[in-house]
């Protein structure tokens, strides 16, 4: 359904994966929406404005908000959603494969979110959504980099939260478990069968299942600081 109003949204990583399907859910409400992209711009026919932007560079941030900005003026939902993974037992894992993960999925949040924030205070009004994972809250092998950076978001999200006391502007969190992306085809058959096997609901998620958690945590102004598993039930209590 069309808002009364159409928003400037900003997302991350909204060239492919569940970053697409959350930016097709904006523009289907009639928002005016800018992705991020660095190598492949999304699909022609979407109608979104494609800024390039790698979440690890703060003037690219900049660059990316300034197009976004002027074009669709001052950006009042962001959805922090680029993200990658660099899989590796922490004996073998490198000082590198540990700070670039944090880099993009920890302090890339941080770099959109200290950027968004201006327009938003500004605005008096702002919606922050931060895409962690189950990874997070359960722990998973070869991922402490990833979990460490997606538990940073948690963090992150309820210490703003404190920071923004009454303004109308909410931080939260969407934690999806296995989610069918060009991400979760990168597991193995067998990593892939453990995580079905802790998944009552017994099948990877739908990018679009994601999207879902994101359009309420947009909508619902009086949720704060709060974590919402999109697992099929993986994480069943966290
Ligand atoms: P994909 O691998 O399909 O897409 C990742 C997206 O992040 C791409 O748009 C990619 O852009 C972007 N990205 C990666 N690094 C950077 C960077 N340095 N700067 C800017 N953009 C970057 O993954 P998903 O769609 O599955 O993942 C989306 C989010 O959901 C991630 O945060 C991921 O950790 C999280 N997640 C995914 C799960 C899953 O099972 N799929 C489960 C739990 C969480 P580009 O095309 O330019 O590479």
């Amino acid at each position: 359904m069309a808002q009364a109003t159409a928003r400037s949204v900003f997302v991350t990583g909204g060239n492919r994966g569940i970053g697409l399907a959350i930016a097709r859910s904006f523009a289907a409400a009639g928002d005016r929406v800018a992705v991020t992209y660095r190598g492949e711009e999304p699909p022609d026919s979407e109608g979104f404005l494609a800024v390039r932007c790698d979440v690890t560079d703060s003037q690219q941030v900049d660059q990316a908000f300034k197009e976004a900005e002027s074009a669709h003026g001052p950006v009042t939902v962001l959805i922090a959603n680029a993200g990658t993974v660099h899989d590796r037992l922490l004996v073998r894992m490198s000082e590198a494969d540990f700070t670039s993960v944090i880099d993009t999925n920890l302090t890339g949040a941080f770099r959109v979110a200290q950027r968004a924030l201006r327009g938003m205070l500004r605005e008096g009004h702002g919606r922050i959504v931060l895409i962690s994972s189950t990874s997070a809250l359960h722990g998973a092998p070869g991922q402490t980099n990833y979990a460490a950076a997606k538990a940073g978001l948690v963090g992150f999200a309820r210490s703003l939260t404190r920071e923004l006391g009454p303004r109308d502007i909410t931080c939260n969190v969407v934690a999806p478990g296995l989610t069918e992306t060009d991400m979760s085809r990168g597991l193995t058959a067998e990593q892939r069968r453990d995580l079905l096997r802790q998944t009552p609901a017994g099948r990877p998620g739908r990018p679009e299942e994601v999207a879902d958690a994101v359009a309420f945590l947009v909508r619902a102004g009086y949720v704060r600081g709060a974590v919402i598993p999109v697992d099929g039930g993986a994480g069943l209590g966290h």
